[in-house]
């Protein structure tokens, strides 16, 4: 799929109606896309419109939008002082030399301007979905259109989340918050109008879990339990036949167990741990031959048996390990799940040491 701009509206790549405009605007495009054009020679009647922007994935990564350093849009830009580069604010303040040019940064200060052009950037997404209700004639009536952004597929929505987990692996976490909340606010505001309807459940759920992962990234563990739990429960309305659905809900109840393990309330963490561990044995119930989430439910009968173990119920404790023991040495595993079978190993090895301690410690 060839990269489309997002101020077009609905275009999919292989929409034939706008060949002609593809056409059109290829021979206003010259020179510095040489590399798209060399790509692309000899289909250049399906090359994409361009955005008045420049915005295109296959340039994006130093377009005029987007940060070289977390190589998502621009959050509260920031220009140095004397070359002139720009990036966020939070990736810069890391450091000394301009990653561009080299040149010593002697101060950074504020582009306002610049970041009112990629707010209204992001703004004209939702502009450009909600016009088109009224704007297009050929719209069947109530029909929802999907905007697509990159070369792949991607609606307002799944492009918030991915200009937000780029933002959050090179740990500019207050840039990945802002994207993750519009989406967020997106999903509510179409909730309102849909219902909730299983899709925008498991939607909304995955991002608050996400917006939870941040402001635990931030230290704010108290926010962050309130996002999982709002996250759990969205995650709950949905049919619990979806293993990526069960996994983010497991995963979403054991980081809330994990935030009140580590703040010492431990008869919490067990209870949140318990959910997940249920959660991930209701799916192997339906999924027997997933190897993954058989792995997931021994991870979680140790947490559960960990927390066992620190409130004194020693022989519930190895129960659980025992159990989670016997459940990965009984794992049938492909040759080719290298990274599983490492894992499994890894997590053998832990409980082994586990049941190791308790033998040391009753030794006379
Ligand atoms: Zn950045
Ligand atoms: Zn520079």
């Amino acid at each position: 799929m060839k990269p489309v701009c997002p101020f077009v509206k609905a275009a999919r790549p292989d929409d034939a109606s706008l060949k002609k405009l593809g056409e059109n605007q290829n021979k206003h495009q010259a020179g510095h896309e040489g590399k798209a054009k060399q790509q692309e020679s000899g289909e250049s009647a399906s090359i994409s419109p361009k955005c008045p922007f420049g915005y295109d994935s296959q340039t994006f990564k130093i377009g005029p939008f987007s940060c070289m350093i977390c190589q998502a849009l621009l959050f509260e830009s920031s220009r140095c002082v004397p070359c002139s580069h720009v990036y966020c604010k939070a990736c810069i303040s890391r450091f000394k030399d301009c990653p561009l040019c080299g040149a010593d940064i002697e101060k950074i200060e504020a582009d306002t301007n610049l970041q009112n052009v990629v707010d209204r950037f992001i703004e004209g997404h939702a502009r450009i979905k909600r016009s088109q209700v009224n704007t297009d004639e050929e719209e069947v009536p109530g029909e929802k259109k999907t905007v697509i952004y990159e070369d792949v597929s991607l609606d307002r929505g799944a492009f918030l989340v991915q200009q937000a987990m780029r933002a959050f692996r090179a740990h500019n976490i207050e840039s990945a918050k802002s994207r993750l909340s519009i989406c967020a606010e997106d999903i509510r505001e179409q909730m309102g109008r849909m219902g909730n309807t299983s899709e925008l459940c498991s939607q909304l759920g995955a991002v608050l879990g996400s917006l939870g992962d941040c402001c635990r990234a931030m230290g704010d563990a108290g926010s962050a339990v309130s996002y999982f739990e709002e996250s759990v429960n969205f995650l709950l309305k949905v049919p619990n036949d979806d293993l990526e659905i069960t996994h983010t809900l497991s995963v979403s109840l054991n980081k809330i167990g994990d935030l009140r393990y580590y703040d010492g309330d431990l008869q919490a963490a067990r209870s949140y741990y318990f959910q997940s561990l249920n959660v991930r044995r209701d799916a192997i119930k339906n999924h027997p031959n997933a190897s993954s989430q058989i792995l997931d439910v021994a991870v979680s009968l140790a947490k559960v048996a960990d927390v066992d173990r620190n409130i004194g119920n020693e022989d519930t404790a190895i129960e659980g390990f025992q159990e989670a023991v016997k459940l990965l040495e009984s794992m049938k595993l492909n040759s080719e799940d290298v990274a599983l079978e490492q894992r499994r190993l890894s997590v053998l090895e832990f409980l082994n040491n586990q049941l190791a301690q308790k033998q040391a410690d009753s030794a006379p």
